[in-house]
Formats: C-alpha cells, sequence, structure tokens
C-alpha cells in the first residue's frame, strides 16, 4: 500500500505525520518541488528572527516520521487528477510514480502583483534568505527618514508584518497600509477590529482605505507606488512594498470526506488537504493552517478506513479560534466562540501555545488527538 503526498506545507506534513501514528504499515512518500517545510504562520517573524527557524528540512521530517521524499511540482489541475486516478501513477521521473492513494496539498497560489509589478517584496519572498533582506533593509531605509514602506492588503497576513514592523522600531507615520475594502478585518468580532484600528490610530499609522494598488515601480532611493482610491489616482513614494493580497485562486472540490470531484464524478484514490482544495463537510473550511493541519490528518484516517473497509467520516471540526498576531507581546483573537474576545499579553500567550502545539506534533509530540 502506497500513499503519496504532493505538497510538505501544514496538510501534507500532517497527513504523514498522522499516517506514521496510525497507519505506519503503508508505505509514504511526499513530492515537493523544494527542500524545506515553511512555517507559514510565523513568516512575519523573521523581521526579528532568523529564518533558519522558521523552516524545517524535509530530509529531518522524513527520518522522524518514516516517509521518503522526491522532488517535483506536479500538476495538480482537476483533469490531470482525473488521469494520475485512472492509472494510479503520478507523471514523474522516468518511470512514473505509482500510487494506491495521492492525497494533493499543494497550498493555494500566491496573487501575481498588479501592473507587473516585479519590484514587489512578496510573502513567498520572505521564506528566502534574500527576500528576508530586502524587506528588512527597506525597514531601515524608512526607520532612517527614508520614505515610508507600504503594505498592500490589510488583512490578517498583511497587519501581522505591520504589527511585526512597528516592534522593530519602524515608526508608525512611516508604515502606509493600503486596502482595496472599507473595513479592516471584515468577518472577525467587532471587539477585535476595534482593538487593532486603535493600535494603529496611537501608533499613527496611515492607512488607506477603499484603495486599490495600480502598479509600483522600485529603484534609487525611493519607489513608486500608484493607487487608486476614493481621491482618483495618485503615486506615493515608498521604500518598498510588502504585497500582501491574501490567498487566492480557485481550489479543488472535494467531497465531505476530501476526495476530490471533477465535474460531479469522485476520484476514489485521490484526497485533498488544506488550501488547495475546499470540502464540502460541515467543518472548517477556511484557508488557514488551523484547517489545513486537521484536514490533513482526516485525510489520513479515511484512507485508513478506507482501506480496512469501513466506512469514511465526514469532516465536521468547526472552526475554533482566530488569533491575528501583533508582534511578540500583543494579539487579538477568540477561542471557542467569536464572542470569546482576547487581547494583549494573554491573546499573545494563547497564540504562541498554538504556534508550539505545532512544534510539538513536528518533533513526534502529537497533542492534536486529544483535543
Ligand atoms: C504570513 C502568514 C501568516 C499566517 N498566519 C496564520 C495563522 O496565524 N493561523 C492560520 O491558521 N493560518 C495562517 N496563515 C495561513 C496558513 O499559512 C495557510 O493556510 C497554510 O500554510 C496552508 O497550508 P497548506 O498545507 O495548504 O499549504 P502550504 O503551507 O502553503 O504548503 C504547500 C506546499 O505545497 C508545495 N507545492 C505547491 N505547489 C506544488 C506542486 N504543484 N507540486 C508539488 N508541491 C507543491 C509547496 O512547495 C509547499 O511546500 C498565514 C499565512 C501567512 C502567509
Amino acid at each position: 500500500m502506497r500513499v503519496v503526498v504532493v505538497g510538505g506545507g501544514y496538510a501534507g506534513i500532517s497527513c504523514l505525520i498522522r499516517l506514521h501514528g496510525r497507519f505506519r504499515e503503508c508505505q509514504r512518500i511526499l513530492v515537493d518541488p523544494g527542500h524545506l517545510h515553511i512555517k507559514r504562520t510565523r513568516l512575519q517573524e523573521i523581521v526579528r528572527r532568523p529564518l533558519e527557524g522558521l523552516r524545517e528540512p524535509f530530509v529531518d521530517l522524513a527520518a522522524r516520521f518514516g516517509f521518503r521524499m522526491r522532488h517535483g511540482l506536479v500538476d495538480c489541475r482537476p483533469a490531470s487528477l482525473a488521469g494520475y486516478s485512472r492509472e494510479g501513477r503520478l507523471p514523474l521521473g522516468k518511470r512514473g510514480l505509482a500510487f494506491d492513494f495521492l492525497v494533493v496539498a499543494t497550498g493555494s497560489p500566491d496573487r501575481t502583483p498588479p501592473g507587473r509589478a516585479a519590484d514587489v517584496i512578496t510573502v513567498a519572498d520572505t521564506a528566502t534568505p534574500a527576500g528576508g533582506k530586502r524587506l528588512l533593509a527597506a525597514a531601515e531605509k524608512t526607520r532612517r527618514g527614508g520614505p515610508p514602506l507600504a503594505i498592500v492588503g490589510a488583512g490578517a497576513t498583511g497587519l501581522q508584518y505591520l504589527f511585526e514592523l512597528l516592534e522593530t522600531g519602524v515608526p508608525g507615520p512611516g508604515l502606509l497600509l493600503v486596502d482595496r475594502g472599507q473595513r479592516l478585518l471584515s468577518g472577525q468580532p467587532e471587539a477585535i477590529r476595534d482593538y487593532v484600528a486603535g493600535r494603529l490610530a496611537s501608533a499613527g499609522v496611515r492607512v488607506l482605505s477603499n484603495t486599490r494598488m495600480t502598479s509600483f515601480r522600485g529603484g534609487g532611493r525611493a519607489g513608486s507606488l500608484r493607487v487608486a482610491g476614493p481621491g482618483g489616482r495618485r503615486a506615493h513614494n515608498v521604500s518598498a512594498v510588502m504585497f500582501c493580497p491574501g490567498s487566492g485562486g480557485r481550489r479543488l472540490r472535494a467531497d465531505p470526506y476530501g476526495r476530490v470531484l471533477v465535474g460531479r464524478r469522485t476520484l476514489p484514490n485521490v484526497f485533498s488537504a488544506g488550501d488547495a482544495a475546499s470540502w464540502a463537510a460541515r467543518g472548517q473550511d477556511g484557508r488557514t493552517a488551523q484547517a489545513a493541519v486537521r484536514k490533513g490528518r482526516h485525510a489520513a484516517d479515511n484512507i485508513r478506513r478506507e482501506v480496512r473497509g469501513r466506512m469514511m467520516q465526514e469532516f465536521l471540526t468547526p472552526n475554533l479560534g482566530f488569533f491575528l498576531s501583533m508582534g511578540p507581546r500583543d494579539a487579538a483573537g477568540w477561542v471557542a466562540s467569536p464572542s470569546r474576545v482576547v487581547t494583549g499579553l494573554p491573546a499573545a500567550g494563547l497564540r504562541e501555545a498554538i504556534e508550539t502545539r505545532y512544534e510539538l506534533m513536528l518533533e513526534g509530540i502529537d497533542t492534536f488527538a486529544a483535543f
């Protein structure tokens, strides 16, 4: 029995760890183009800690959890998956890679910046030493009195980078937050939105809402960020643009058990997990690490059930909470119910506990089974 997992992010690694714990007799193979598992939920921390702590070599995880590694980029469009499902084989290498079950966990594709703005710093860039250096250099320029640093996208990701930058001493008026929406963090409880807006206002961060980035041209001491908003089209001199537009792109569709659907057809041997797919289940379906970990584990359990001739189970885990990190000592979020809002140091502690729980799982201490 061989399970091939495509994509070594939160969903893929959680699936492999669960298979190691509960279905060790199956052979497990991870396919990913990279060499490192990236802890993306902490990527904004690169402005204050080394990147090494946020990446884990796949070879180490493979040794710890008994899987094999193949490097490659797999075409995971629905029609291609239907072909792999029929043949029980991925087109990798000369002979292909045979599987009994395939798990697609390739995450969300990065959105392309508008106006072919190649100079912007993307979230993916910050997972590389060169990208991290560019962000730090821009922050330093702003700190020394240069033009402001722009953050495009005021969702949770953009805000997390912003608060980390504030923490490193970039002054609030040196940060320009641009968002096409009218309100920050729409969808989150008002108490959280008010708390975050209050911190932005007291720091003096300039927020341009209802405003969309149209292009950016970098170069020299300052780049030119062009935007379109309520006041018409404007250009702002900025030290850099940190581009955080949120996850986009179409997701694969999957049934309540996590099996990929192509049209009306279920692919019986192809599962999905994480940002890559939307499941028609009653459980949470957001593009979050929280959902990715749980769906990765759920897909592993359903594969085991299927092999043992047992009924697969629908994914029912609800959204258990939300936390926005606002630097090492501050956060805002809720646990168990959106009416239970926590802010400040206690919230930062809770968020850290959530991260620690994941780190422990990577070390082989799995507390997810308990709650
Ligand atoms: C800065 C930041 C902060 C965040 N904070 C939080 C948070 O606090 N809480 C939270 O719940 N979520 C948070 N998120 C969202 C969270 O990181 C994502 O939801 C999560 O990473 C999704 O996990 P995944 O396994 O689906 O994909 P990913 O973690 O993105 O992993 C995808 C993997 O698939 C591989 N891959 C991609 N394409 C292919 C292909 N074609 N073939 C083979 N391999 C492929 C990639 O190399 C990668 O290793 C944050 C995101 C960012 C960027």
